[in-house]
């Protein structure tokens, strides 16, 4: 009765001229992203992801529910989530649905009825799996620790611990839930909503929450011995630092004696690039011959200890801390547009040379334009179109960089800074394209920068400046450059 009565309706609805729906269709394995066309999933966006977990180091044992709250965008029939480890069942809105795997990262889902477009998801994912021994990419992200296990990864990481829509253009909130034996640490982004209960024998569960929206790749989680430091900052900012307990003691005070220096260090570039975009901050160094980087996760930037083996490091806080709010809060809307990201981060230490009289950012420009020789990848990439295998390379980095340098002193330190806090400012929490930022310079400063951004940004050769170097030969390397440097060669380790 009710069925025939739905499809009178619908042939009235119809006849009397409203648009039909479009009968319902699957929805896409990527989110067209041009350098990773399967990475992330069409006709859905994420609001909220509940990651409940248990884990055991001693056998890298990971199970885990995890609850995604969505929106369809379109009639949808089936659906994809990008993940790797073995699933039991997956339920969306009240009622188990079919799932298969496709390809290498891709789970294909689909509900026992099909979701309107507009109309809210629940979707609840049962897992387990041996998260070391999964490949995907091409190699294994997650990496097992003596003592535990880091998820810290970009642009793959996600897949080797949640199931998610697993590209920055679809940024949610998050409460990550960690089970893991007594005495063992189980770190997260953002705040803890609870202290460490004792749950089951012999197991305690961590709780992390992240309200402000947050890229996947973003999402870290840090699980070993670790020594911590809490703290409250002068704004009511919760600082949670962790160390690990395997780091030599000489390693170890190098790395407080940086990572202590975080809520300062925001407090500095909250001056220059506007309120800090997050709830909390802090920094986590991991044990040593694990992690060969670092990452800005949000709120809590992961760093490898070899940042501190020749002493401390202030210039990768700096960095990791710089993307709070370039690449985390305001997020690229392609992997392409890195450089929004990286550049902006590597100007960030330039500006903390500045500050700290170590040497300006002219000096450290003009160090750099006279010694990268004319073949190398820096000249040769284009920084607004990397492609994957130079995505964090050089140019992206420090011709990124010199960019910036190159829009300072062409529309002057007023406007610059005027660009990076209106660039912050208007484009939070959200995701952004290098189009979209040189406008905004070019309306900030009333200049036309074609020339400039064509040169620096789209040409894969070396743009020629007013200046040139040969007349006064090579300048002196700055004071800060062995660290900036040094640091560089670890960032573009990814
Ligand atoms: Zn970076």
């Amino acid at each position: 009765m009710r069925r025939l009565l739905t499809a009178a309706l619908t042939t009235a609805l119809v006849l009397a001229g409203t648009p039909a729906s479009a009968a319902p269709a699957p929805g896409g394995p990527g989110v067209g992203d041009d350098y990773y066309p399967d990475y992330g999933n069409s006709g859905y966006d994420v609001s909220h992801y509940d990651i409940r977990l248990r884990y055991t180091p001693a056998t890298d044992r990971l199970t885990g529910t995890t609850t995604i709250l969505a929106t369809a965008t379109q009639d949808l029939s089936r659906l994809n989530l990008d993940f790797l480890l073995d699933v039991s069942s997956v339920r969306v809105n009240n009622r188990p649905a079919a799932f298969t795997r496709q390809g290498e990262h891709e789970l294909v889902v689909t509900p026992a009825r099909p979701v309107a477009h507009g109309a809210a998801m629940t979707i609840v994912v049962q897992y387990a799996g041996t998260p070391s021994t999964e490949v995907g990419a091409g190699y294994t992200a997650w990496i097992k620790t003596p003592d535990g296990a880091l998820a810290i990864g970009e642009p793959e990481i996600a897949w080797w611990w949640y199931p998610s829509n697993d590209h920055p253009s679809d940024k949610a909130t998050f409460d990550v839930s960690v089970a893991v034996p007594d005495g063992v640490e189980a770190i997260s982004n953002g705040f803890q909503p609870r202290p460490p209960v004792r749950e089951t024998l012999g197991y305690t569960r961590w709780s992390w929450r992240s309200l402000k929206p947050q890229a996947t790749y973003l999402t870290s989680l840090v699980i070993g011995q670790y020594d911590v430091t809490t703290d409250t900052t002068e704004n009511g900012q919760t600082v949670y630092n962790a160390y690990s307990q395997l780091l030599e003691p000489d390693f170890r005070d190098a790395a407080q004696a940086s990572v202590e220096r975080t809520a300062e260090i925001t407090e500095w570039k909250s001056e220059l690039f506007g309120p800090y975009p997050f709830e909390a901050q802090g920094g986590v160094v991991t044990p040593p011959g694990t992690l060969g980087f670092a990452l800005e996760n949000q709120t809590r930037p992961n760093y490898s200890s070899a940042f501190f083996r020749r002493g401390s490091n202030t210039s990768v806080v700096v960095h990791e801390n710089a993307h709070q709010w370039f690449g985390d809060s305001v997020s690229v809307d392609e992997w392409k547009h890195i450089w929004l990201n990286e550049g902006f981060a590597s100007y960030a230490e330039w500006l903390w040379s500045e500050k700290n009289e170590e040497g300006t950012a002219q000096e450290i420009f003009d160090y750099l334009y006279a010694t990268y020789p004319d073949d190398a990848d820096i000249w040769t990439t284009a920084p607004a179109d990397p492609g994957t295998a130079q995505l964090f390379g050089d140019a992206v980095y420090d011709r990124g960089a010199m960019t910036l340098h190159q829009l300072r002193v062409a529309v002057g330190d007023d406007d610059f800074f005027e660009i990076l806090r209106t660039w912050a400012a208007s484009q939070k929490y959200g995701n952004a394209t290098t189009a979209e930022f040189t406008a905004l310079a070019e309306k900030i400063s009333g200049q036309d920068l074609d020339a400039l951004f064509e040169a620096w940004l789209f040409t894969p050769s070396k743009p020629a400046v007013a200046q040139a170097f040969a007349a006064r030969g090579v300048p002196v390397a700055p004071k800060s450059w062995a660290t900036i440097s040094a640091t560089h060669e670890l960032l573009h380790r990814h």
